[in-house]
């Protein structure tokens, strides 16, 4: 229990303030969700469909949203019979298929993405110098999750083949794209790149100790 005299480790408090964080983000989901006449889970396949090309396996549906692969296939059966994905075959697999989100599901994900939510307008609120180290904090932990294989490989410049970081003297915009071949600042770093491609591992661990060491 925790008093004035004898605070908790600070890693529980932050654990604290993240679970607090992660129920608002679910309210906001579910309000989400409700726009687009889904459920969280059902807006969580479609968000991580949205930019897809080829889809994924239901397998890599499950792992990605940590659900067991029962309910993610309950989810998609639900999906498809509303129109807003489709499952392909996957060519020399018998019984695998991928699912990928139709036109129709790509509308009801953006009725819902219409509305900034609470947790959304409080990041808002920060200064600019916060967001930008609350963006990076994130990057940090999600990358040490993925290291630890607690989630998958995440679409993020991080591990991506085309982050090339700190090789611009501009201090605003050290990091270079050369998917787009251009250059960035640590505020733009993304989470969930379409155009994402996963470095090979040497290149993943080079790239992440250039980036840290800056
Ligand atoms: S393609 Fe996307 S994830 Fe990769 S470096 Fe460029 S902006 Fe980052």
């Amino acid at each position: 229990m925790e008093t004035p005299k004898n605070p908790t480790a600070i890693r529980h408090r932050i654990r604290e303030g993240l679970s607090r964080i992660a129920m608002v983000l679910r309210a906001d989901d579910w309000n989400r969700a409700k726009l687009a006449g889904i459920n969280p889970t059902q807006l969580s396949i479609l968000e991580l469909l949205e930019g897809r090309k080829g889809g994924l396996s239901v397998k890599d549906v499950a792992l990605h949203l940590a659900v067991s692969q029962p309910t993610a296939t309950d989810s998609i059966a639900a999906l498809e019979r509303k129109g807003y994905v489709e499952k392909r075959p996957i060519e020399n697999d018998k019984r695998g298929v991928r699912v990928e989100l139709t036109i129709e599901g790509l509308s009801a994900l953006q009725a819902g993405g219409t509305v900034e939510g609470d947790a959304e307008q409080a990041t808002g609120m920060l200064g600019g110098q916060e967001q930008e180290e609350l963006l990076l904090t994130l990057v940090k932990m999600i990358r040490t999750l993925q290291e630890r294989n607690a989630i998958p490989i995440q679409r993020m410049c991080a591990s991506c083949r085309y982050f090339a970081p700190f090789v611009h003297a501009d201090a605003a915009k050290p990091h270079h794209c050369n998917f787009v071949d251009a250059a960035f600042g640590q505020r733009e770093l993304r989470i969930d790149c379409r155009d994402h491609e996963t470095a090979d591992p040497t290149l993943r661990a080079a790239t992440w100790n250039a980036f840290v060491e800056g």
